[in-house]
């Protein structure tokens, strides 16, 4: 591979030192390795593009796709007939080989472990008979691995008068799924508590805790809330995958993108006050993960306060919140503050006391980056007014907003959209597109999702800040808008549906919801 083609001088740089710096610590990584690291490369999507149901009908193993030809292996080859049927169904053209039965049941059953109607069925037969502790972890350990396989975010089990629910959260949505007995879901409690160490006598108080779990050669962490509710324990499973969560900034906002110029300029500055906002879920972590990453974090000192810490990262030093052992925001502030730090990130700014610390660090010639609970730029501002953060540091040290909400992406199946009222609507020339569906989206015309975001810059010169001081201090920053970069909902909409990543119906959904009108209606 030639480094040279994939990565800049100063990238090469930087990863050929952090190798060194690994072999002193012992371990080996080659430059690749920590590239990915990095998120200066990007590994290639690997969602297939074949579904559980044709590999079931098929007996077969999908081993590879080109934009040609599925590679497939089996017991026995497909005959003429159904190797046409097949073909049609996968829209391409199919290679297959033998490989020895034994080799293939093996493989076979392993993959098929996560089919969710196999795990239904478990559970219906656990539901009514008794099974021992193996059975019950072993299905415990499908029901992770299906949420893995299937980019679920979260799993929850609920306790009612007569029954547990246990659902998933995917693409942002909640999926009924399985009941189990009261039984099944305290077996599930106890597996859950034993493996994040958990104490597993005293069910009164909620607990948090986690644990790591090898798929496949891949560690996966997941994080665990515990809480009694009326009827029992409430829990909730985060899955903290890595390669679905921990993405490159340059990936959620490429150089096509219209702001991603001021983006890069104005996060990666030496000192000063940059905000991430948005509602829970709306992946604000995400993106201040993202942007902790591309800065050089081998030259500069850079900390965070979390609470709790979701996702490890290399030569970042990350302080967890703990209340019950006196280790609040204000003494991990205090110790940061105390270590020459260049970058501090806090979690998230839940009230006044952290808002006034969060702005005297950013005017103390650090840059500090957080998040805020407000759903778009200008309100961030006015939160920040109201809960009395001090207005003339505010003026001259924030450097940007990015507030932001997923919404669910086009799958590659689109059709291009013939909706005049579309283009009418966004003002633009293109077509867009409309939803379609295929095996891949499981028909639903949807597949993972992207980011709508609301973003301003506020341009570093005196007579912008000063007028920025006045807006705050008088009436309302809205006078001030005007010299700032802006780009609104709506600018990131018409982006979304002139690429072809968003349709009408959703983008249009979005911004009423979020309050704008179509005047046309
Ligand atoms: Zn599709």
């Amino acid at each position: 591979m030639n480094l040279k083609k994939y990565l800049t001088t100063s990238q090469i740089d930087i990863c050929q030192q952090e190798k060194e710096y690994y072999q002193r610590l012992g371990t080996n990584k080659t430059i690749v390795q920590i590239a990915l690291e990095h998120n200066f490369i990007q590994k290639k999507d690997n969602t297939p593009s074949f579904n559980l149901e044709l590999i079931k009908k098929y007996e077969i193993l999908v081993v590879d796709e080109d934009e040609k030809n599925f590679y497939i292996e089996c017991k026995e080859l497909l005959g003429v007939k159904r190797l046409k049927l097949l073909e049609k169904e996968l829209g391409r053209s199919v290679v297959q080989k033998t490989i020895p039965v034994r080799e293939f049941n093996e493989r076979f059953t392993n993959f098929i472990s996560i089919d969710p109607d196999i795990i239904e069925k478990k559970i219906k037969k656990f539901n009514a008979l008794d099974a021992d502790d193996t059975e019950i972890l072993e299905l415990f350990r499908m029901i992770l691995k299906h949420g893995i396989k299937n980019n679920i975010s979260d799993i929850h089990i609920n306790a009612y008068e007569d029954f547990n629910w246990l659902r998933y959260r995917q693409n942002g949505k909640i999926q009924a799924k399985y009941i189990l007995n009261t039984d099944l879901a305290q077996r599930f409690s106890m597996i859950i508590k034993e493996k994040s160490n958990i104490d597993i006598i005293d069910a009164q108080t909620p607990k948090s805790g986690g644990f790591s779990e090898k798929f496949e050669d891949v560690v996966v962490d997941f994080r665990i809330e515990v809480a009694p509710s009326h009827f029992g324990e409430n829990i909730v499973i985060r899955i903290l995958d890595k390669t679905n969560n921990l993405k490159s900034l340059s990936k959620l906002f490429p150089s096509s993108h219209p702001m991603s110029k001021h983006l890069f300029n104005y996060i990666n500055q030496k000192n000063g006050f940059f905000l991430t906002v948005g509602p829970t879920g709306s992946g604000k972590t995400t993106t201040l993960n993202a942007i902790i990453t591309q800065r050089d974090r081998l030259h500069e000192i850079i900390y965070t306060i979390e609470d709790p810490i979701e996702y490890k990262i290399d030569f970042v030093t990350q302080y967890q919140v703990n209340e019950e052992i006196n280790f609040t925001f204000q003494t991990a502030m205090k110790s940061i503050m105390r270590q020459d730090p260049d970058v501090i990130v806090i979690g998230e700014m839940r009230d006044a006391q952290s808002i006034k610390t969060a702005l005297k660090a950013a005017h103390s010639g650090h840059m500090v980056y957080s998040t805020l609970h407000t759903s778009n730029s200008y309100m961030a501002m006015e939160r920040i007014r109201d809960e009395g953060g001090d207005l003339f540091i505010l003026a001259y040290s924030l450097k940007g907003v990015i507030a932001q909400r997923l919404v669910s992406k086009l799958c590659e199946c689109k059709v291009a959209s013939t909706n005049e009222k579309a283009k009418r609507y966004f003002k633009t020339k293109k077509n867009g597109y409309e939803k379609n569906g295929c095996i891949k989206c499981n028909f639903t015309g949807y597949n993972s999702r992207v980011l709508l975001t609301d973003m301003v810059f506020i341009p570093p010169d005196m007579k912008t800040r000063y007028k920025f001081y006045l807006a705050l201090k008088s009436s309302t920053v809205l006078s001030a808008w005007d010299d700032f970069i802006t780009f609104s909902y709506y600018d990131s909409a018409k982006y979304l549906f002139e690429n072809g990543m968003g349709d009408y119906e959703t983008l249009t959904k979005e911004l009423f919801a979020l309050g704008y009108v179509d005047d046309e209606e």
